[in-house]
């Protein structure tokens, strides 16, 4: 667990670190087994709040254990709900590929690939032969390193969706690395749908609130 800040998946509020609380343990050690062999369970809950909810990971730390693992237990997936209208299909691809992140980061990675596809061709009305065609199509919209970051995503998804030409050759795809694709598509996300939604009712809202005013004003 990283002692920084945590977004709540059930209300996408940020909960500070010191809300955690470690609730069990299981040690790994004997007495045969060196310092370099340690290893520990940690179940924490974090409690939000905001929506006063509570937050249940596990996590296992140890010399040898991959770093980084945090499995989520309740909710089952840490991914972030996001409003309705973003289309359910996009939110669905989102929501899975997180589910699946621990167990196959190679399958989530093409998940976030698939749901990328998804958010280019809805929101910006680019539909191409492929996701390569697209992302081209859509260089000149979007700022040069957000360009570079989708299609680096996109090789990524590549390497899960498609053997080597060498079926030998193995190209792992990390959790730690299918999560920063997750969290490319939460920006991606954030930036086009849930930012415009925000702006059209802001704009809205001060034209419906002069119209009001003006027409206090000519009665
Ligand atoms: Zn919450």
């Amino acid at each position: 667990m990283s002692y920084g800040t945590m977004t709540c998946p059930f209300c996408n509020a940020t909960v500070l670190s010191n809300t955690i609380r470690r609730y069990f343990s299981a040690h790994g050690t004997s007495e045969e087994s060196s310092l370099n062999d340690a290893c520990e369970l940690l179940v924490s809950g974090t409690f939000c709040p905001n929506c006063r909810k509570t937050i249940f990971t596990a996590q296992y730390t140890g010399l040898k254990m991959p770093a980084n693992t945090i499995i989520p237990i309740y909710p089952l997936s840490p991914a972030r709900q996001f409003p309705d209208y973003i289309p359910e299909s996009i939110r669905q691809d989102y929501e899975e590929a997180y589910s699946i992140l621990s167990l196959s980061p190679k399958a989530s990675a093409t998940l976030s690939r698939r749901c990328l596809q998804g958010m280019i061709r809805d929101f910006w009305k680019i539909s191409e032969r492929t996701l390569f065609e697209e992302i081209t199509a859509l260089k000149d919209k979007i700022p040069a390193s957000q360009y570079q970051a989708i299609n680096a995503l996109r090789q990524l998804g590549n390497i899960g969706a498609h053997m080597e030409k060498d079926t030998n050759l193995i190209i792992d795809i990390e959790p730690q690395e299918a999560q920063y694709l997750l969290k490319l598509i939460e920006l991606l996300l954030q930036q086009w749908y849930v930012e415009r939604h925000e702006q059209e009712k802001l704009y809205a809202d001060i034209v419906d609130t002069n119209n009001i005013k003006q027409s206090c004003r000519n009665d």
